[in-house]
């Protein structure tokens, strides 16, 4: 902000007119709040943060808030996943490769599936900070503070903030520099390793489908279809959850709108006419409307979303959301009551503009089908329109009798094909999927093909946080939804 106080008129909230600021949730009650020792230390570290180069653009959140709008009107399908909780140290060429491998393949079997283009978000390059329901955890047996996400992680220092964006800026310069160099070069031959898959029938159902998208892209090439580069690389855009508002604040920016932006413009507030404090009449005329030409941008990531345990329309985080340009998510849990998400709607995005909004629906396989329809049926009252994603994850973890965190793939599988199911007998359709992955091959969730049961999940289990499927489940999930897609 560079000192400087922003403000930004013409919020509708309730029919009240509110001014916002990225500082302006400081003045609100807030969940899972961070207490730093050392303020002097904050302070620097945002005054560091402040100065830095923006890490993505407005004309790049734009070109994804299109693709969105694409997705919310069915005429694309968004695929986000990544890690729970990113490591700084995952920001290495192999975790990364591997990911955006995995991210590239999924995609492939999802438009193959759904007929339509696939817009890809990885959960990646800003994933530092996690809510935590409880302030301490059982850790090999020994109780410890909760992980909070390696932004936070330790002593609560400071200089993590900075720490955060180098590692945040080194993971986006590399994923770029991998896509132009042709890490997705659809040319090359892909490994789809499908050897682990024991049963014959899934074995022959996943190489049809694997063999149907290789013959796709062989007869794309022969008729010249991909010259035009379409086929050389694809987009992969960043998210993380806007969990640490002072971190998000710092890289929150004023930025002219790009040329890419076609919505009507906001209006800057007219100016009233100065009054005579003599005779009470206008000394001036009131200003002439003129368009804002600049908005708030969160340069930290293309797309951020806020969890389901910030999500409380009076407090700090939905405050900090409303104000941003970047397209932006919101958890939907069994605790979320229609008012409050109807009302959410209307805070986050006044303007009722198409996909602007991700509702990131996380009830469970056992409440979906109890959950999912009143919540359709709310939304489409209120006339706003939005992206609506299933995250089978977040509503489906369980402790094995060991106490590990795990959730199963039939589960996952089971709460994604009932949002499937769901959508499509409410009039609406399912527009992406939210997961935890890693390219990897941990053992963190039981099932898939490979059969993982709970006593497998010691040998390879890494996460900090939730557990992710691997890269074997990743895919296998994939082939599942694209083989109900097409019915
Ligand atoms: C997450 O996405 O890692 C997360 C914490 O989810 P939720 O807010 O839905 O619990
Ligand atoms: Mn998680």
């Amino acid at each position: 902000m560079n000192g400087q106080q922003h403000q930004l008129d013409g919020m509708s909230n309730g029919g009240k007119h509110t001014s916002w600021e990225p500082s302006s949730w400081r003045s609100k009650p807030i969940k899972q709040p961070v207490h730093y020792e050392d303020q002097a230390a904050v302070g620097k570290s945002v005054g560091k943060l402040q100065h830095l180069p923006p890490i993505v653009t407005p004309t790049e959140i734009w070109r994804l808030r299109r693709s969105l709008e694409d997705v919310a009107l069915g005429k694309a399908f968004l695929l986000q996943g990544g890690d729970c909780a990113e490591l700084f140290d995952y920001c290495n060429d192999e975790a990364i490769d591997a990911k955006i491998k995995l991210l590239l393949q999924m995609s492939l079997v999802l438009i193959w599936g759904g007929n339509k283009p696939v817009v890809r978000i990885a959960r990646m390059a800003g994933q530092y900070a996690k809510p935590r329901s409880s302030p301490m955890e059982m850790v090999d047996g020994k109780e410890i503070p909760s992980f909070r996400g390696d932004i936070l992680n330790g002593a609560i220092d400071p200089d993590r903030l900075v720490q955060a964006y180098f590692h945040s800026a080194a993971t986006l310069n590399y994923v770029r520099a991998q896509l132009s160099s042709g890490i997705a070069d659809l040319h090359k031959p892909l490994d789809w390793g499908l050897g682990h898959v024991q049963d014959p029938e899934m074995q022959k159902k996943y190489t049809t489908i694997v063999e149907s998208i290789s013959e796709s892209l062989r007869f794309m090439r022969t008729i010249g279809a991909d010259t035009a580069g379409q086929l050389q690389t694809v987009d992969l855009y960043t998210s993380h959850e806007g969990l640490l508002l002072a971190y998000e604040e710092s890289l929150t920016r004023k930025l002219k709108h790009p040329s890419n932006r076609n919505v009507p413009p906001k209006m800057k507030p007219a100016k009233p006419p100065k009054v005579s404090p003599l005779t009470g009449g206008a000394l001036t005329n009131p200003s002439i409307q003129e368009p804002e030409t600049t908005g708030y941008y969160n340069t930290s990531a293309h797309f951020l979303w806020v969890g389901d345990r910030t999500r409380q329309p009076d407090h700090a985080h939905i405050e900090y959301f409303r104000g941003i340009e970047n397209p932006i998510g919101i958890k939907v849990g069994p605790t979320t009551t229609t008012e409050d998400l109807t009302q959410l709607l209307d805070i986050v995005n006044p303007g009722k503009e198409t996909g602007k909004v991700t509702l990131i629906t996380r009830y469970g396989e056992a409440k979906v089908s109890e959950l999912l329809p009143k919540h359709i049926n709310a939304v489409r009252e209120t006339g706003h329109v939005v992206v609506w994603q299933c995250d089978p994850m977040h509503g489906n973890t369980r402790s094995t009798t060991t106490g590990v965190k795990t959730r199963s793939f039939a589960a996952i599988f089971s709460e994604l094909s009932a949002a499937l199911r769901i959508h499509q007998e409410c009039g609406s359709f399912l527009g992406g999927v939210h997961l935890e992955l890693t390219g990897d091959a941990v053992t963190e969730c039981t099932g898939g093909s490979q059969g993982l049961q709970d006593e497998d999940l010691g040998e390879r289990y890494e996460t900090f946080c939730d557990p992710r499927l691997n890269e074997k489940q990743a895919l296998e999930l994939a082939f599942l939804v694209a083989g109900s897609q097409r019915g």
